[in-house]
């Protein structure tokens, strides 16, 4: 009989996750964890892409693993990367089982769906510390609470939990212990979740027996797709600094994975809390996971522009078609994104315009007088466009490879991964 050693995959203290709509960016997306390396940190990438991702492109998760282990393989890639189910929950899980390493359980539909009662009381029982004077080291101020508030709180959250011990049950059963790292996201709900209730919630994930390595709360603020932070910057700072702080009390008082680190979803272009973010960490020795997604499919957008000829053409014919379907294309997102109608260009105007000019109204650089945010925001959710392009899109794709590639790399890099990891 032999001994057999159940390794734990472990994420590593900071992670990125990169989307890659169309897999064919994965190469472009390492090069830029390789600059990290290169500038001595360790970021390891995470491929995302969510069911709804998939179903509107019409691809299948192996598809996103076959891509990211040729791109792993091409560039040496040495360090750890993982394949995210992103936002899966018992319905869709399935064809994600096989080829994911990592699973964002999903449980945001579920809250405020009232728990059982012998629940909800059996939580207030075994949870005594969370009534009354609850004292987090890190928080200047400690928080008063009373039976009625946390009795709130469990009503409101432990169903959504315990949907997430059930989603973890059957990983188990279909993966195995250790095979995967778990993420329970609650970001795509009404409201955000405060520091305490975030240290509620985390002892009914420790009762459910689910060791999540990052959690991914509703931050205060809007996180819209694609564009900056919107919100009070010292307010967001105030509370992503006790989400730390509940989170490393968590790790002890609760025996959470001490690699357990916050997940911020939507995490791309929110370069007004990137400070915030960086220093929090620092603070507390804390990971990050910053996941980000359809940024990447914009630096497609943008590559294609810049090289001009049949790419800009097509840059311009995604976007007169995105204008004709807006209400179909911004309908699933309506909750995320904020267009200025009246700042939207006609096709006609748009298909006068050079590279340059296309570029400049796109890409997110908020010096520029030109960039425009509601071009941006309508383009964020126009891929279905291109997907429905199919071959003439991919074709243009790979026939823009470097120029594409090179706006892919330096966006994760310069514009992400250097203020969130390395605070430059
Ligand atoms: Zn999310």
């Amino acid at each position: 009989m032999s001994n057999v050693v159940i390794e734990t995959l472990e994420l590593p203290k900071y992670s990125i996750g990169v989307g890659d709509r169309f897999a064919h960016q994965a190469k472009a997306q390492l090069a830029a964890c390789i600059k990290a390396s290169g500038a001595g940190v360790e970021v390891v990438p995470v491929w995302n892409k969510s069911n709804r991702e998939h179903t509107i492109i019409g691809t299948e998760p192996v598809q996103t693993r076959e891509a990211a282990d040729a791109a792993v393989k091409e560039m040496g890639w040495k360090n750890p990367y993982f394949l995210d189910a992103d936002h899966i929950n018992l319905k869709t899980v399935q064809r994600f089982l096989d080829p994911c390493d990592f699973f964002t359980l999903d449980v945001a539909d579920m809250i405020g769906q009232p728990a059982k009662p012998e629940d909800v009381a059996a939580f207030l029982a075994a949870h005594s510390e969370l009534i009354g004077t609850v004292t987090i080291p890190g928080i200047a101020e400690p928080f008063h609470t009373d039976k009625a508030f946390v009795e709130g709180v469990a009503d409101k959250f432990l169903a959504a939990v315990q949907n997430a011990g059930e989603i973890y049950q059957f990983l188990i059963q279909n993966k195995g212990t250790g095979r995967f790292v778990p993420e329970i996201s609650m970001d795509e709900t009404d409201l955000p979740q405060t520091p305490v209730e975030l240290l509620i919630i985390l002892a009914a994930i420790s009762d459910q027996k689910i060791p999540i390595q990052t959690i991914a709360p509703k931050f205060t603020g809007r996180f819209n797709k694609g564009v900056d932070y919107v919100g009070d910057v010292k307010q967001f700072a105030k509370e992503f600094e006790e989400d730390l702080a509940a989170i490393a009390y968590a790790i002890k008082r609760y025996g959470l994975p001490a690699n357990l680190k916050l997940s911020v979803h939507s995490g791309s272009d929110k370069f007004s809390i990137y400070k915030a973010i960086h220093d929090g960490a620092k603070k507390f020795n804390a990971g990050v996971h910053l996941k980000t997604a359809g940024t990447t499919w914009l630096e497609e957008l943008i590559g294609l522009a810049e090289a001009g000829g049949n790419g800009l053409a097509i840059a311009k014919e995604i976007y007169s078609e995105a204008l004709e379907h807006k209400d179909e294309l911004t309908a699933p997102y309506a909750t995320v994104i904020d267009i200025d109608e009246s700042k939207l260009p006609t096709a006609e105007v748009v298909n006068g315009w050079t590279s340059q000019q296309y570029t400049s109204a796109l890409r997110h650089d908020q010096k520029n007088p030109a960039y425009n945010p509601s071009f941006r925001q309508l383009l964020h959710v126009g891929f279905k466009i291109a997907a429905k392009m199919g071959p003439r899109y991919l074709d243009a794709l790979e026939a823009n490879e470097a120029t594409v590639a090179k706006n892919v790399t330096a966006n994760l890099w310069e514009r992400h991964i250097k203020p969130v990891f390395l605070g430059q």
